[in-house]
């Protein structure tokens, strides 16, 4: 389990816990979502509402997609749950950790990468104090195209 985040529901307690501290009802499909989301947190991948829903037919409790949007939706208006909408137009979700990273995503595939950079962060902090601002916080969205020819889906892909 990774310790020392805010926000971590890697463990089944975990996420009713994250929950209840939030005065959320502990619902079947919130736990379902949160847990998922742990999981893949721990890789740095990011899923679509659609990859949840294939993920859990696999589960002895399957969810509709109009289930999921929704509490996706629930978990996001209260701080669990961060939605990335990228260029091509696909909305991505992970855990809200509160831990800062940018992004790397190929512009030809659905790989989400996640980055964080010392020498970037004080690039920023430069050039905002070059404008009489001090620096608070960044994400950055970096578009790539692999240069490897592709096969398989890289991490983060569908499976
Ligand atoms: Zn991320």
């Amino acid at each position: 389990m990774k310790q020392g985040l805010p926000v971590t529901a890697a463990g089944a307690d975990s996420a009713r816990e994250l929950l209840v501290r939030l005065h959320l009802k502990a619902t079947v499909s919130r736990l379902q979502i949160v847990r998922l989301l742990a999981a893949h947190a721990g890789k740095m991948e990011h899923v679509t509402a659609e990859q949840i829903y294939r993920e859990l037919q696999a589960t002895q409790m399957p969810l509709g997609l109009a289930t999921i949007y929704r509490t996706l939706a629930t978990l996001e208006a209260h701080g669990v749950v961060k939605r990335q909408l990228f260029a091509r137009g696909h909305s991505v979700f992970e855990l809200n950790d509160r831990r800062v990273h940018h992004h790397m995503v190929e512009t030809d595939g659905r790989a989400v990468l996640e980055f964080c950079d010392a020498q970037i962060e004080r690039r920023l902090q430069q050039l905002a104090a070059a404008q009489g601002y001090d620096y608070i916080v960044s994400e950055l969205v970096v578009y790539v195209k692999s240069h490897l020819p592709r096969s398989e889906p890289a991490a983060g892909g569908a499976t």
